[in-house]
């Protein structure tokens, strides 16, 4: 059994990737379950329209509830709107409603727009402290993804191992500069995690392969495998880690995520793209 410490200060992800299902939801509410499971607190952030990560989570998000649509366009505080996952005592979500959708275009004539998930997350972690914040953004660049990209200081991209994945990375990595150049120098790629990986397949090694030549730093050793489990679990309202914790898939977002404790220190330092 790992042991993990969880003593540092807070480090807010961002799960970003403009490609649609390549794992991005998947990856943030199984890393922050089994991030939990380790014993850290950690909060989600659900910021796609489509609240695939809070109905993971277990977190109600109908049209009524409060959620980060009201945070972002009515001013309420994160802490009202915050749930905690059924999941686990040290899980907690902040739900995304289809209230969400309309978010895009409203914030366009918001007085600090680029910064409205920043504040309130600030105003929140002054009043608690939680190990981890990561951010679950839609697959487009628009002010929804902005405000996660200024909120955050890691990027984490998850790359599905199933075609050329590179293709749409240079358009990220372009996006990331931009942000650190205009709304928040702190922002680098800390993270890539290879989803979906059927080992099977010839194109799988090569997507790896590719990927770890050009990010030697930045990607994990534990790839996910393609596993029904995996795709199972969110019709369950769960993660795979409560769902079914001995899965192959289970086992290697746990594994992911001790890894990502274990370079709390060196990305920290680092700071770079
Ligand atoms: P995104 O948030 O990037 O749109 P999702 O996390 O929703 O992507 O994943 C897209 C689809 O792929 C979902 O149906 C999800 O259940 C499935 N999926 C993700 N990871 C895996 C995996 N490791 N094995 C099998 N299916 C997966
Ligand atoms: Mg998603």
């Amino acid at each position: 059994k790992v042991s993990v410490t969880f003593d540092g200060p807070t480090r807010v992800f961002t799960i970003s990737n403009q490609k649609g299902g390549v794992g991005k939801t998947t990856t943030t509410v199984n890393i922050a379950a089994s991030l939990a499971s380790l014993g850290a607190k950690v909060l989600v952030i659900d910021l796609d329209p489509q609240g695939n990560a809070s109905t993971a989570l277990g977190v109600p998000h109908t049209a009524e509830t409060s959620s980060i649509y009201d945070v972002l366009i009515n001013d309420v505080a994160l802490s009202e709107i915050v749930q905690q996952s059924p999941e686990s005592p040290n899980l907690f979500c902040a739900p995304s409603t289809i209230h969400l959708a309309g978010a895009e275009i409203e914030l366009v004539s918001q007085v600090a727009r680029e910064h409205r998930l920043r504040t309130a997350l600030d105003e929140y972690l002054s009043e608690q402290h939680v190990d981890y914040v990561i951010i679950d953004c839609p697959p487009s660049l628009g002010l929804l993804t902005i405000n996660a990209f200024t909120a955050a200081t890691e990027v984490f991209i998850p790359i599905q191992c199933e075609y050329y994945a590179l293709e749409g990375l240079s358009q990220l990595l372009g996006s990331i500069r931009m942000i650190q150049k205009h709304l928040n120098p702190k922002l680098h790629l800390s993270t890539i995690l290879l989803t979906m990986f059927d080992g099977r397949t010839r194109l799988a090694h090569q997507v790896a392969d590719e990927v770890r030549e050009h990010f030697p730093q930045e990607v994990l050793s534990t790839v996910i495998p393609r596993s029904v489990r995996v795709s199972e679990a969110p019709s369950f309202g769960q993660t795979v880690i409560a769902y079914d914790g001995q899965s192959a898939g289970a086992i290697a977002y746990r594994e992911a995520a001790v890894e990502i404790a274990g370079r709390a220190t060196s990305s920290a330092k680092k700071g770079k793209n």
